[in-house]
């Protein structure tokens, strides 16, 4: 493990332990044929990365093209954030302001950007239904709650701005419409929902995916880890910790655990930032009515430090949130400890229910503050498809299908463009200046939103 080269911890990078999440102890059943890599071979298609853009990039290449794809993943399928998310999947993706987005590339490919967004959580909707997913589907709108009179007013204007200007499903609840729909709590002053959303397992629909990619011919290589990547002539030559994979293509599906190491191209790209969730016992009826809780529709708040919560199938209540620390033990306890403090200010009538489960890991923001989605121009048979901005369950899936399409067709035509891919999201984002910084930049807007958020 090239340790040395990451950005954060090592504790980060055990790519041989899963998290001790909720969703690896509920995952289900799904059989993977999955094998580590155990000597020289070679594809067509390496894919970098385990994770809904690597399998969903596989799925959609073997099912629609036949195409001979190997997936190399460091730790077990499904070892990185697509296995520890919320589940949310919703319409997101980027922490580029709506205003911003359209002063930058135009009215119109912001909607397209954001059309694509709706195109992508019914992606996931349909894949789970297509392959028989065995993952709960849970909701049908995301709720953006209002923390104080002020935050009321802008969560208004957004949501009416996404309707009329985006063409997005939204709408608008008093304190008192809300808490008769869905829940009360003590800083609730209203409240915005955002269709099409749904929560899911992530881990069984990792699984699922996974599954699928196989049954339609992908072949998957756990605990493989990409140490090496090299080119002779036309032949990319990945050395793993199994063996060397030769392969005419090679897709980068790393998203916040991404090897800037490996190809010079990709440093100083992402920004990864730390998630965690805790997830309490399972609350009794009387638990729940004690904040009229009737939903389970996901929700977040709207902080710029915002928190993302939901209740899960068998009524456990799952609480997330940013942290700020390098991933090492101390500092990981501490995001934690705020974490879990932030829970029991939110839901006070909550605060002596055991947490049982409690786990982080990375996502990834770029400079551009969008999904960065193409192919390398100095070397077009190099893909890539990262920079979810924590809203990944739709936007790495969409991705790999979007990957998969133009892969496919400059098989037979190199000089293709995707010309379904909004400007957004469109090539490669530009590097962070000062890059062995990054961590310090996390640290000082963790710190200012923690700021304005108190004085909101
Ligand atoms: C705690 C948390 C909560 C989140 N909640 C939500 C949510 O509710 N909704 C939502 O939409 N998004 C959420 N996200 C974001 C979402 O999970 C991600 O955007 C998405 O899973 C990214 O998928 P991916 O396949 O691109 O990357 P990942 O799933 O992170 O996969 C990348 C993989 O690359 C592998 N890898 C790295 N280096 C190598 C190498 N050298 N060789 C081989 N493999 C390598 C890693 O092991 C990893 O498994 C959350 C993320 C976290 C961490």
């Amino acid at each position: 493990m090239s340790v040395s080269k990451r950005l954060y911890h090592e504790n980060m990078y055990r790519f041989a332990e899963p998290e001790p999440s909720y969703w690896e102890a509920t995952q289900g059943a799904t059989e993977l044929g999955a094998e580590p890599l155990a000597r020289d071979e070679q594809c067509e298609v390496a894919i970098i990365g385990g994770g809904y853009t690597g399998l969903s990039a596989a799925y959609h290449l073997c099912r629609d093209l036949e195409v001979d794809v190997r997936v190399l993943e460091a730790g077990h399928i499904g070892w990185g954030a697509s296995g520890r998310n919320g589940g949310f999947c919703s319409i997101g993706g980027s922490s580029l302001g709506k205003d911003d987005m359209i002063s930058r590339f135009g009215l119109d490919e912001t909607r397209k950007y954001y059309q694509a967004q709706v195109e992508a959580v019914e992606l996931v909707r349909e894949i789970i239904t297509d392959e028989g997913i065995d993952s709960p589907i849970q909701g049908n709108a995301e709720l953006e709650v209002a923390c104080s009179p002020g935050a009321f007013s802008e969560v208004r204007e957004s949501a009416e701005k996404q309707k009329r200007l985006l063409g997005l499903d939204t709408s608008v609840l008093t304190r008192d419409q809300f808490r008769e729909r869905y829940f009360d709590f003590p800083k609730l002053h209203g409240a915005a929902t955002l269709r099409p959303t749904f929560a899911l397992h992530p881990m069984r629909y990792l699984r699922g995916l996974a599954a699928a990619a196989e049954r339609h011919g992908a072949l998957l290589h756990p605990r493989t880890e990409v140490l090496k990547w090299a080119k002779e002539g036309a032949t990319h030559v990945l050395t793993t910790s199994g063996g060397t994979v030769r392969a005419r293509y090679v897709v980068l599906a790393t998203n916040g655990f991404t090897p800037e190491h490996l190809l010079p191209a990709f440093h100083a790209r992402t920004m990864p930032i730390i998630s965690a969730i805790a997830v309490t016992r399972p609350l009794s009826d009387d638990e729940l009515a004690a904040h009229a809780w009737q939903t389970e529709s996901p929700v977040i708040t709207s902080y710029d430090l915002l928190n993302y919560f939901r209740l899960l199938p068998d009524k456990r209540f799952m609480w997330g949130g940013r942290g700020s620390s390098n991933g090492a033990p101390a500092g990981a306890a501490k995001n934690f400890t705020n974490l879990v403090a932030g829970l029991h200010a939110a839901f006070p009538h909550w605060r002596d229910v055991d947490i049982e489960y409690r786990w982080h890991g990375l996502i990834c923001m770029t400079r551009r503050l969008t999904p960065t989605i193409g192919r390398l121009d100095d070397d077009p048979s190099v893909f890539f498809g990262f920079g979810y901005h924590g809203n990944g369950v739709n936007t790495s899936t969409w991705t790999g299908k979007k990957i998969a399409a133009w892969l496919g067709s400059s098989r037979s035509d190199d000089t293709a463009v995707p010309v379904s891919l909004p400007a957004p999201v469109r090539g490669l984002s530009g590097r962070f200046p000062l890059p062995s910084l990054r961590l310090y930049y996390v640290q000082a807007r963790i710190a200012m939103f923690r700021l304005t958020d108190w004085l909101k």
